[in-house]
């Protein structure tokens, strides 16, 4: 039986392991194990294709979210007990970045039809307190449209993206510094560069982009102890430095951005055109296809569990995205337990993501789709 993985990380970099060893071996040889030639160029190419002038390499993505609330609180302009907004329905590390500088997520219910934070359910949970809005691009579909724009402008608010899954989506309304790029909507945003993101290193990595120099001032000085020369630290700071061995994949990876997006954007049309099975809710597809680089195409199905398992008898490896919202989380149970959010209930009950990975052909994406009609 022919067997369709959900993703296997060796087959995708199979096609440039001669690039990537040639790029490893660039730092093994410099001698330069921190900072350096390829986190440069790594940054300036980052900020570069996002039409954005400051970008800092990170740990991981989570330390890029904790360090864009560390840089704006060491600038004196969030305190420790403002209210940020996010998406119930995000990845729990976008939570957890809130909570872990001392401020508090208010947690609102995706649309239905796009899986992302409703807008239109902001507006009723916006306080004195209210400083923020974490919006989250989840499975790589841009999360921002006019009515957030108006809702940041009205209530002045800062702006802050979530892009760990979205490098190379673009927005049809127009960021608040002009720019269209998702990481480049509104005043800081997160990367992940986690293996199984769109672009991904060899290992942890992340980014902070953002249009303020004070803010990259900051977050690059948080990053490094918070120093901003050689043993002068004018802030308690962590390390959350990028390893220029990521740096140097990554510059690697980035050249393929495009041409990545493009092949994830033609697999969801093949699977949108191809599932008709009237009991799976496939994922709207945006006006343009360039609102979505499909991190993840996830449809919706009754008996979740049963369907997950007869796809597998099939062959059909498959995953969630995700089973246990943030709000359900041990960690986070008695803090949200007066709650109700029967939207992300119901998306974590019933969400399946099929196979996306470089390695899916359109041909396998035809013939998951005959397998899923035939269920
Ligand atoms: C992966 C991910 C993160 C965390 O990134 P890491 O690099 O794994 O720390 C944060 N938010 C979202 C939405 C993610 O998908």
């Amino acid at each position: 039986m022919k067997e369709y993985p959900f993703l296997n990380l060796a087959q995708v970099n199979a096609p440039i392991m001669d690039e990537l060893r040639k790029a490893v071996d660039r730092v093994v040889c410099s001698g330069r194990y921190v900072g350096g030639e390829e986190n440069s160029r790594f940054e300036q190419t980052l900020a570069s294709i996002h039409n954005t002038p400051f970008a800092v390499g990170t740990s991981n993505g989570l330390d890029g979210l904790r360090l864009i609330f560390e840089a704006y609180k060491a600038l004196g302009k969030l305190h420790e007990g403002d209210e940020i907004i996010v998406p119930a329905n995000t990845y729990i590390a976008t939570i957890m970045a809130i909570i872990q500088a001392r401020m508090t997520p208010v947690l609102v219910e995706p649309s239905l039809h796009t899986l992302n934070i409703d807008s239109s359910a902001i507006e009723r949970v916006i306080t004195p307190r209210t400083r923020a809005i974490m919006t989250v691009h989840l499975y790589g579909r841009v999360a921002y449209d006019e009515a957030m724009r108006d809702l940041v402008r009205k209530h002045n608010l800062l702006l802050f993206e979530d892009n760990a899954q979205a490098i190379g989506a673009v927005s049809a309304v127009e960021g608040l510094y002009g720019n269209h790029s998702t990481g480049a909507l509104g005043d800081a945003a997160a990367f992940s560069f986690y293996p199984t993101k769109n672009i991904g290193a060899m290992g942890d990595a992340g980014a902070v982009l953002t249009p303020h120099a004070d803010v990259a001032d900051a977050v690059r000085a948080l990053a490094n102890y918070g120093s901003d020369r050689r043993y002068h630290n004018i802030y308690s700071g962590f390390n959350c430095r990028l390893d220029p061995v990521q740096a140097a994949v990554l510059n690697v990876k980035l050249k393929y951005l495009n041409e990545e997006s493009t092949r994830r954007q033609t697999l969801a049309a093949t699977y949108d055109r191809h599932i008709t099975n009237p009991k799976v809710t496939r994922p709207t597809i945006p006006a343009s296809s360039s609102e979505h680089v499909w991190h993840q195409y996830v449809i919706l199905a009754p008996d979740r569990d049963r369907f997950r398992e007869n796809l597998a008898a099939k062959g059909v490896q498959t995953d969630i995205h995700y089973a246990t919202p943030p709000h359900r989380q041990p960690c986070y149970a008695t803090r949200f337990a007066s709650l109700h959010l029967p939207l992300t209930d119901h998306i974590a009950n019933h969400c399946i993501s099929l196979p996306m990975s470089p390695a899916t052909t359109a041909q396998d994406a035809i013939e998951i789709a005959d397998i899923i009609n035939r269920l």
